[in-house]
């Protein structure tokens, strides 16, 4: 197979795990991959306290690291939400964005639970607007439930990553002026085309949920399959890939601010 061709625009990957322990022993590799390939930043999002504090530090080291610190769905704890709050407050200015929060319907059915998990997202979009800061959001099986929360609580800069739901609540989406990226999984998911499709090229991001949904399930995903992302919108699109990269580039200063891209 031929190498990928690299973009002609830096490209910036608005959603990815790298403090994932599966790329501790190739890290570095990893980001140079990344390079090559034309990605220059990389929106990386924790899930717990502890992947905060590792963010954090790895962003000291890797300058393509840009940091994102959240509790995800399924972390149902006030105490780490209190010192995620804590954390997000001292360091707002090191930070590009509030991530990976939002709602799981899929993995929390328990009433209660469901309960909690909106009582913690909805404190996240808060500190969010206190602190001006976009949001990365998970919604699965939850698409609706989420705009509702984040409309309701009045956010306006949010990016909706991996959206599962159908096009009527996409569209939903749409009209509160949210974003919206298409991981590579692109390339075995009819749900992802459509919604690429449905979204216009000026609220279209390019993530890759590294190391998870990847452009086939066993292998591990990285931030240089972005490419695979902006081939394949290129051709949903019918524009060339110079186009989707410089829109997406650009709808991702206009999301996470211009210090995306320095
Ligand atoms: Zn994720």
């Amino acid at each position: 197979m031929a190498p990928p061709v690299p973009s002609p625009v830096p490209l910036v990957d608005a959603h990815a795990h790298l403090a994932d322990p599966s790329f501790d022993p190739d890290r570095e590799e990893v980001l140079a991959r990344a390079r090559a390939a034309g990605v220059a930043r990389v929106v990386t999002v924790g899930e717990t306290v502890e992947d905060a504090r590792r963010i954090l530090e790895l962003a000291r080291r890797h300058p393509e690291i840009a940091p994102a610190i959240g509790l995800y769905p399924t972390v149902l704890d006030r105490d780490a939400l209190a010192e995620i709050v804590a954390l997000a407050r001292e360091r707002r200015d090191d930070l590009v964005a509030l991530g990976e929060v939002g709602l799981d319907r899929w993995k929390v059915q328990d009433p209660t639970e469901r309960e909690l998990q909106r009582e913690l997202f909805l404190a996240q979009v808060d500190l969010a607007l206190e602190l001006d800061l976009p949001l990365n959001v998970h919604s699965r099986s939850a698409g609706k439930y989420a705009i509702e929360a984040l409309a309701e609580r009045g956010a306006r800069r949010v990016l909706l990553h991996a959206f599962d739901a159908r096009p009527a609540t996409a569209r939903r989406g749409l009209e509160a002026g949210f974003f919206f990226s298409i991981p590579p999984s692109i390339v075995r998911s009819p749900q992802k085309r459509k919604l690429a499709a449905l979204v216009p090229l000026d609220r279209l991001l390019l993530e890759t949920d590294s190391p998870v949904l990847g452009p086939d399930r066993e292998t591990r995903n990285e931030p240089a399959n972005l490419l695979v992302v902006l081939d394949e919108l290129a051709a949903i699109k019918g524009v060339p890939r110079e186009e989707i990269a410089r829109a997406t580039t650009e709808n991702a200063r206009r999301l996470f601010g211009p210090a995306i891209l320095p």
